[in-house]
């Protein structure tokens, strides 16, 4: 079966998009038949893949809201893409008043689940519609978290969410995990902040090993590659690898 994971954390900055490009990019090597999804408005996750947003002919805002097919880009580091652009802002305010709304991505995708092993959603920063849909077509939640004291703040507000989500519209979706992001290990704070989410999180879904903090990721995103393409060696390489590792297994 298709596993449809959201990269999903209301907050903005945490490592999403990256973390969608990097991980797709893990999967693929190994194998994997993996679709990305940019479902965020600022099209980070198109630009890091090396679309330019500017000349779109068609983007995910067309299968959402005119209900057309998707407009796949093949073969982008071995991974395909539905690209996104500021078109999509104007989704959260069309889909209000649109019948079974929450069902919009769901349908989108239906017809390519059988051609994918991973279908990897990067979500914008809200709690809008488009956060919802996105949530509602999975049927895994992986939640990038910094480690850092205000992202617990952030986190109960998440939970309450996936909660409300659970009990309506989509009672399957589990949790592939929390993925701390962004960690420096020598900061005292940081370190107890980990130990604190993986005390705290570890009752309700895997924590998995962080991902250092890196300017090889900027870096790598500015080249608009995949940073294992950028840094082949870098250690951040074997987390990626572990995790999609796990990935497989779910
Ligand atoms: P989001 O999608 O959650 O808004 P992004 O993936 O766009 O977050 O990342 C925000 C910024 O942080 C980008 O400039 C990105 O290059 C940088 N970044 C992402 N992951 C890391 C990391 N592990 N270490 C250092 N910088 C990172
Ligand atoms: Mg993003």
């Amino acid at each position: 079966m298709t596993k449809v994971i959201a990269l999903f954390n209301q907050s903005g900055g945490v490592g999403k998009s990256t973390l969608t490009m990097n991980l797709g990019y893990a999967l693929a090597k190994k194998k994997q038949k993996v679709l990305l999804l940019d479902l965020d408005p600022q099209a980070s996750l198109t630009t890091f893949m090396g679309i330019d947003t500017y000349d779109l002919d068609k983007t995910i805002y067309d299968a959402i809201v005119g209900e057309e097919d998707l407009p796949i880009y093949s073969q982008l580091h071995l991974m395909d893409l539905v690209p996104s652009n500021i078109n999509l802002s104007g989704a959260e305010i069309e889909l209000v008043s649109a019948l079974m709304r929450e069902l919009k991505l769901k349908e989108a995708i239906a017809p390519y689940l059988s051609k994918y092993d991973f279908i990897l959603i990067d979500c914008p920063p809200s709690l809008g519609i488009l956060s919802i849909i996105s949530l509602v077509a999975s049927t895994h939640l992986l939640v990038p978290i910094q480690c850092q004291f205000k992202a617990f703040q952030g986190t109960d507000l998440l939970l309450n969410t996936v909660a409300k989500l659970r009990k309506s519209v989509n009672k399957n979706l589990a949790f592939a995990g929390f993925m701390p992001t962004m960690y420096d290990g020598r900061t005292a704070q940081e370190s107890r902040t980990y130990e604190a989410i993986k005390e705290q999180l570890f009752p309700l879904a895997t924590v998995f090993e962080p991902i250092p903090k890196s300017i090889a990721f900027a870096d790598a995103t500015e080249k608009r590659v995949p940073l294992a393409i950028y840094k082949p060696k870098h250690p951040a390489i074997k987390i990626f690898n572990k995790i999609s590792q796990q990935l497989i297994k779910l």
